[in-house]
């Protein structure tokens, strides 16, 4: 199995990753955890990477591309992996295509979780978190027993900054005008499973099996 992961911010494609590398064994590889492991281990690649972010600019695509490629041809993803925030973009897509034929491979499928816009903005902007142990509550779908404060350690509950009506909106409209040309590119080649991410946790995991399989 060698997938990528598509969806929006509050998508719940975080969750439904972890099931699925769990499901079909495979490593869950996302470029941010590539990048810290890289500048972790003071790779050459991880040196480069952090001379841009220390500068508050992107990592160039190329470098990007660099990074993936190498933790690709690391053994535990030769017989399948869970690609999680790249490709962002139809360069890096066919960049992705080219290392993959290097090894006489391509992808197995692209799993896209959609969301309406609006049950999206709704999840964040409901969205409540306690500073003090971190457990995330919604004023609608996960309330708190007693409004406004933590089960856990009576903290009071916050809302973040980029949880405003304002920045999601804004979020979720960078995502889709990125992501809508790779959308079009994977369905071309018949590899999208679109998938209703806006049912039940098991039920969105069970879609996505099915797909699959
Ligand atoms: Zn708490």
């Amino acid at each position: 199995m060698k997938l990528v992961i598509l969806g929006p911010p509050g998508a719940g494609k975080g969750t439904q990753a972890e099931y699925i590398v769990k499901r079909y064994n495979i490593p869950h590889i996302s470029t941010g955890d590539i990048f810290r492991e890289n500048i972790k281990n003071n790779t050459e690649l991880g040196k480069k990477a952090k001379s841009y972010m220390d500068k508050g600019l992107l990592v160039p695509d190329d470098l990007v591309i660099a990074l993936v490629e190498d933790r690709l041809n690391k053994d535990d993803a030769k017989e399948g992996f869970l690609l999680d925030g790249f490709p962002r973009t139809v360069a890096q897509a066919v960049s992705l295509d080219s290392i993959l034929d290097k090894n006489d491979d391509k992808l197995t499928k692209v799993i896209n979780i959609s969301v309406d816009p609006e049950i999206l903005i709704e999840r964040a902007v409901g969205r409540r978190v306690c500073k003090t142990c971190g457990m995330t509550y919604h004023v609608k779908f996960n309330p708190p027993k007693e409004e406004g404060v933590c089960d856990k350690d009576g903290t009071k509950l916050i809302q973040r900054d980029d949880d405003t009506e304002e920045t999601v909106k804004t979020r979720i409209s960078v995502y889709f005008d990125q992501t809508a040309p790779l959308i079009d590119y994977y369905r071309a080649q018949n590899l999208l499973i679109d998938i209703d991410g806006a049912k039940d946790i098991d039920k969105v995991f069970d879609d996505i099996v099915i797909g699959l399989e």
